[in-house]
């Protein structure tokens, strides 16, 4: 790996963050409050919520078992993602590379921030190969995006391979585990005392059942963290999502039960999404979804839509042609897309 003061954009390197009044009193001693200028009236929420989310991230460590020093909190992992290019991206001279066909995001945000995004074909199995992932970086490549399991996909990417790509590069790899919790393969963030170059994004709006209130998180080695917190908004986490993430997290055998109904719901679904006549193909699903190939994605997908049912269209996605992206919902949910299948162009 690069230094990270190589690998940083110089004026994040050399950036004083904003002070705010929570960062320079962050004692617990204290209880009158005059340095942050807000109402001392209202019902609890006047005032400004803890910017590096202690509580939260003790949490955190005790669900996920990572250290509140390798951890960062953002408004769902789209914060984490576009903050890595503004940390680590020279817009216009830096470029990085993904495997394709993934999560959308990575080419939004390199877009946004002006970054040159170099795809990188997946193969037939929607695999990677680590020698082409690796044969695609030049001097400037910053940034390296894997998604496993992989959206929209399904699969796990072989973790030998995400291994191998991690050792041979040397700037930063992402590895997205937004799915992982469905997946039988072991999270790569036990991985991360070993890799310097790591960095884990989790996500409490899959399985953890909370979209709604916007909670990602990166982890990854102390000194890449502290770079993100730098640069992230002061106050980036509401009180409210930090205290309803405490909540869930507080909750795992429930997120398992849910997530045991989810996989058996999985498999049923598929079996009976293969029978049907319009079914060319399903991939195997390590996530809470699969992508099946049909006879014509387009058709079905808006026949669907007349009936209520909304699934993701993927069939403009390169290696996707003709391919439906499926959610697994509740039983009923499940049956009510097999039930109206069953009868399309009858
Ligand atoms: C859904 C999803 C996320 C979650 O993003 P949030 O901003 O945390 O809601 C992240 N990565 C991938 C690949 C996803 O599919």
């Amino acid at each position: 790996m690069k230094s990270l003061k190589e690998l940083t954009r110089p004026n994040i390197w050399n950036l004083a963050p904003y002070s705010c009044a929570r960062n320079e009193f962050s004692g617990t001693t204290a209880s009158v409050f005059l340095d942050a200028n807000e109402n001392p009236f209202g019902e609890g929420l006047n005032r400004y919520p803890d910017p590096l989310q202690v509580e939260l991230k003790e949490k955190i460590k005790q669900v996920k078992g990572i250290p509140a020093e390798y951890t960062f909190v953002g408004n769902g992992s789209d914060e984490a993602i576009d903050l890595m290019y503004r940390c680590f991206c020279e817009p216009r001279v830096d470029n990085v590379v993904a495997i394709e066909p993934t999560y959308g995001m990575y080419k939004v945000c390199a877009d946004v921030n002006d970054v040159v995004y170099r795809p990188v074909l997946l193969d037939d199995h929607y695999q990677m190969s680590a020698d082409r992932v690796l044969a695609a970086c030049d001097d400037h490549t910053k940034l390296i995006w894997i998604c496993s399991p992989n959206n929209p996909t399904g699969n796990d990417i072989d973790r030998e391979e995400v291994l191998k790509v991690i050792d041979g590069f040397q700037g930063i790899v992402i590895v997205d585990e937004a799915y992982s919790d469905f997946s039988r393969q072991r999270p790569l963030r036990f991985e991360l005392p070993r890799h310097p170059n790591l960095v884990v994004l989790n996500t409490l709006s899959k399985a953890w059942a909370s979209a709604a209130i916007r909670l990602g998180m990166a982890f990854a080695a102390p000194d890449i963290i502290n770079i993100l917190n730098k640069v992230k908004y002061p106050y980036n986490i509401n009180l409210l999502s930090q205290q309803q993430a405490v909540k869930v997290l507080s909750d795992p055998f429930e997120v398992d039960r849910w997530i045991q109904i989810i996989l058996q719901e999985r498999t049923r679904t598929i079996e009976a999404f293969a029978q049907l006549d319009i079914c060319q193909q399903v991939f195997p699903s390590d996530a809470n979804f699969f992508l099946a190939r049909v006879n014509d994605a387009q058709g079905i997908y808006d026949y669907l839509v007349k009936k209520g049912i909304i699934v993701r269209n993927r069939t403009r996605v390169q290696l996707c042609h003709n391919c439906l992206r499926i959610t697994i919902g509740t039983r009923n949910e499940n049956n009510d897309l097999i039930g109206a299948l069953r009868t399309y162009g009858k």
